[in-house]
């Protein structure tokens, strides 16, 4: 890996190794595990930021799940929030199930709150979040973040599925905008 990076007009430098990543993720597959051993979970993968952390967590998923895919955007190509979220939904057949949402990052909590009262209303059994990335500092809802892979100041990250203007969503580790 490098330690530093250039993606477009924005110089990156190295904050969250592979083999950091690969543990902890190992440690949420474990707790998942443990926490549906009698259930059959229905993982539901945020598109696209979520797609590096949500097949690293389902290779090591030992109880038997379904898996479904929702598009979420909050963001253009810029690095703010916009404050507008837009979902499109590509299964919605979510009553009585047992949900584990896997989201990326929690940066204002704005767009799981969207997720989070959209998917109620289909009246599921149960709704947990897994994130690989929560930003404490950020958060402007009330929203509760079961699995948290690791909890990172006020930051704009790339890798591991989150992009800087769709591109670094293919790199293994993940890397914090220099300033
Ligand atoms: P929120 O609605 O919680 O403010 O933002 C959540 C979404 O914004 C995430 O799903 C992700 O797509 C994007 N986002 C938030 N923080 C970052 C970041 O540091 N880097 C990147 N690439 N995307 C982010
Ligand atoms: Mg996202």
């Amino acid at each position: 890996m490098k330690n530093q990076i250039k993606i477009l007009d924005k110089e990156f430098i190295l904050f969250i190794e592979e083999e950091k990543i690969q543990n902890r993720v190992t440690q949420l597959a474990e707790q998942i595990n443990n926490d549906y051993k009698d259930k059959v979970p229905t993982f539901l993968i945020v598109l696209k930021g979520a797609l590096l952390f949500a097949a690293d967590l389902l290779k090591r998923i030992k109880v038997r799940c379904k898996v479904e895919l929702i598009s979420a955007k909050s963001y253009g190509n810029e690095m703010e929030s916009s404050g507008t979220v837009k979902l499109k939904h590509l299964e919605s057949n979510f009553k009585n199930k047992d949900i584990i949402i896997i989201e990326d990052v929690i940066d204002t909590g704005l767009t799981m709150k969207t997720l989070l009262d959209d998917i109620n209303k289909y009246e599921p059994n149960s709704i947990e979040v897994a994130a690989i990335l929560t930003k404490p500092n950020a958060i402007k809802t009330d929203v509760n973040i079961k699995y948290v892979g690791f909890e990172i100041d006020n930051l704009f990250v790339v890798g591991y599925g989150l992009d800087y203007a769709e591109f670094g969503r293919e790199l293994p580790d993940i890397y914090v905008l220099k300033v």
